[in-house]
């Protein structure tokens, strides 16, 4: 699972995804895949989508969350500002960056609060 996510920073990001995973664990989901099936997340997904429908990097309508954070307020949904509406074509981009190893997951969340990557 975690050899999937081999990054520029490979150790941060395993960290990244093994505290991800924790917090989900300590409440009650075995994987993030259990996590996205859930009514909480469904709640959660909506209530964002709800407040804002445009993707955050294109404009285009959204129609998927992008989590900025996995901290327990944000998996609860008690805090929302980490979460960012995305259309499916920059979904299937960020996915794609993320896999190719070409961006971490902290310049993916810079590039869509600023509109462009971190400068290097
Ligand atoms: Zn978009």
């Amino acid at each position: 699972m975690i050899s999937r996510f081999r990054y520029k920073h490979g150790h941060k990001a395993a960290q990244f995804f093994l505290s991800r995973n924790n917090v989900l664990r300590a409440f009650g989901f075995s994987s993030y895949h259990d996590y996205l099936k859930s009514p909480l997340w469904h709640g959660i997904r909506k209530r964002v989508l709800d407040k804002n429908r445009s993707c955050c990097k294109c404009g285009n309508v959204a129609f998927l969350v992008f989590h900025g954070r996995y901290d327990e307020q944000t998996i609860q949904g008690h805090d929302t500002t980490h979460l960012y509406p995305v259309c499916g074509k920059c979904m299937g981009q960020i996915d794609k960056a993320i896999a190719n190893n070409r961006l971490s997951h902290d310049e993916i969340v810079y590039n869509l609060k600023h509109g462009h990557p971190p400068p290097s």
